[in-house]
């Protein structure tokens, strides 16, 4: 059983980047750079970290999604990928961890793939959202960093 299997099992194992790194805040070092598990600074701690603001987040954009959609400029999935993109504008990468709670249709794993599925929904060709091009512009810088 590998070492960790223990914690992992625990309800209490925090989400990344929820809270500040206490190394970072006192020293402004941190042994684990870009892999701690704690966020480096404001701009770094996610977005509606905790259940309930993200659970806000998604409601809120699905209201929204839901009046774009009856207007029918596109289907409902498709709006929510757009209302959700603008609404992470400033930190596209905190999207990511709300994708699962959506219920957006996310096929395979990792960053990468939900990216992927976000930008299918919103690719102007396909969605009518007056504010798709928008949402790729949004989420297109978001893939290339996945790459890396
Ligand atoms: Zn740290």
């Amino acid at each position: 059983m590998p070492k960790d299997a223990r914690r992992v099992q625990g309800t209490s194992v925090p989400r990344r980047k929820v809270r500040l790194c206490r190394f970072f805040a006192v020293s402004g070092l941190c042994k684990w750079g870009n892999s701690c598990y704690f966020a480096h600074g404001e701009a770094e701690l996610v977005l509606g970290s905790d259940a309930a603001s993200q659970q806000q987040i998604i409601s809120e954009c699905s209201s929204r999604a839901w009046e774009d959609a009856q207007g029918g400029c596109c289907s409902f999935p498709q709006a929510l990928a757009v209302r959700l993109a603008l609404r992470f504008e400033a930190q596209p990468q905190n999207l990511l961890p709300t994708m699962e709670k959506t219920g957006l249709p996310v096929s395979g794993d990792g960053a990468r793939a939900a990216v992927k599925v976000l930008l299918r929904l919103c690719h102007p060709d396909k969605c009518g959202h007056p504010e798709a091009k928008k949402a790729v512009q949004i989420l297109g810088p978001l893939l290339a960093k996945c790459n890396s």
